[in-house]
């Protein structure tokens, strides 16, 4: 039996980001549980793009301020994770997607994001070897870009750990125990622990927790798959979205990129041939001189999906369980605000910004859904 003030569930960048905000503000009596090793759901798997480039000021505030939390991680880390601004750059195939897309990117610069729409020639002076056959418009985003996920996760225990901050890996949370309604005790298969509040970034595991405590989420977890190739010289700074694919280039060299399957919920994370053959058929049509390079590694990770696309974010009916999951797939780049949002919730019980109170379990039974439309992959 051990005592903690905070018990945070999950070792993925939700957990880490969460643990690390906590240590920073001096709340150290903290325990991370992970039943596997750190990084190894959908953080370890993804696809290492951070952008502002959305469509509703939930997330575009939340992305601008988690953007300028990337460059502090890049600073103060112990450890590089190579954070590039290398920006995004969004390819539009007709006019009715430009119209629409100028739409989002106006919302964007209201909300201070430097988007913008430009033109095939420009993506061109861009990206020269981007076949723009077929491309009406762009929009482009220069501050957005990536992060190398391992790094990310490793630069964030050594934090966390240097703080005093443990993390217990191949523990697995079994069950939670409450009294009057309140959190009492969280159970392993190897330990319990008595605790005054409870973090659930649980990812694909976070509907499992909640049931729990007797309360339900609506996430679905849907197989996304995605590869990488043989390392070249770096040419790519961008990541490049066209409908559903996207890929970019990592600091060491390698194309790493995806596109839908269109996989069922609950599905196994099992590699595909048909996956294979649509972003193999889709990345070499956007850039032809990829069409011999090699693909080195093909896997799966969960989008945990909510039906709005967005995250939830905050308290619940219990008043010492938190929630931080369901991100749809843009978990990775939101992780530094919602690791700052989540521990200064629980120090003031209060979203420093406002916009982070919409992203509520409440919106769901009380019909407040907010629609993301820009969803990749
Ligand atoms: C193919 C793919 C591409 C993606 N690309 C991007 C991208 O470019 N940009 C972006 O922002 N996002 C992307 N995402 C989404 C992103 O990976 C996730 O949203 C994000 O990593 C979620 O982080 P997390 O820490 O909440 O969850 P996770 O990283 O899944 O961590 C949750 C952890 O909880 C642990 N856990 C579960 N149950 C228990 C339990 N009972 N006890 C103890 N531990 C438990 C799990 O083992 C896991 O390690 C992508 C996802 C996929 C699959």
């Amino acid at each position: 039996m051990k005592n903690c003030s905070v018990v945070i569930i999950g070792g993925g960048i939700t957990g880490l980001s969460t643990a690390y905000y906590l240590g920073k503000s001096h709340i150290r009596d903290v325990v991370v549980i992970e039943k596997s090793y750190i990084g190894s759901g959908s953080t370890g798997r993804c696809g290492t793009g951070i952008r502002q480039q959305f469509t509703t000021k939930e997330h575009i505030v939340l992305m601008r301020e988690s953007v300028k939390l990337w460059q502090e991680w890049e600073e103060e880390f112990p450890l590089p994770i190579y954070f590039r601004q290398g920006g995004y750059l969004w390819l539009l195939e007709n006019e009715e997607e430009v119209k629409e897309y100028s739409e989002y990117v106006s919302l964007q610069n209201r909300l201070g994001v430097q988007s913008r729409i430009i033109t095939k020639e420009d993506v061109k002076e861009i990206v020269p070897q981007i076949n723009t056959n077929g491309i009406t418009a762009a929009t482009w985003c220069p501050t957005d870009g990536n992060a190398y996920p391992f790094a990310v996760i490793s630069a964030l225990k050594l934090a966390i750990e240097q703080m005093g901050i443990e993390i217990r890996t191949f523990e697995e949370v079994t069950d939670i125990n409450l009294k009057n309604g309140v959190i009492k005790s969280v159970l392993t298969n190897k330990e319990t622990y008595n605790t005054d509040l409870v973090v659930n970034a649980a990812g694909f595991g976070a509907k499992k927790i909640c049931h729990m405590v007797g309360i339900d989420i609506p996430t679905e977890n849907y197989p996304h798959e995605i590869t990488v190739s043989e390392p070249m010289d770096i040419f790519l700074s961008p990541m490049v979205v066209r409908g559903e694919l996207y890929f970019t280039q990592t600091h060491n060299g390698r194309i790493i990129g995806g596109t839908d399957s269109h996989r069922p919920p609950g599905d196994s994370l099992s590699s595909t041939l048909n996956f294979l053959e649509k972003y193999s058929k889709e990345i070499i049509n956007t850039m032809p001189i990829l069409s011999s390079v090699k693909i080195m590694r093909q896997w799966a990770g969960f989008y945990v999906v909510t039906p709005d696309h967005h995250p939830i974010l905050g308290p619940t009916e219990i008043s010492n369980f938190i929630l931080g999951c369901g991100y749809s797939g843009h978990g990775f780049m939101l992780g530094p605000i919602v690791g700052k949002l989540v521990s200064s919730y629980i120090h003031n019980r209060q979203m420093f910004l406002k916009e982070a109170n919409n992203l509520d379990l409440d919106r769901f039974k009380e019909g407040r859904l907010l629609e993301e439309k820009a969803v990749i992959g």
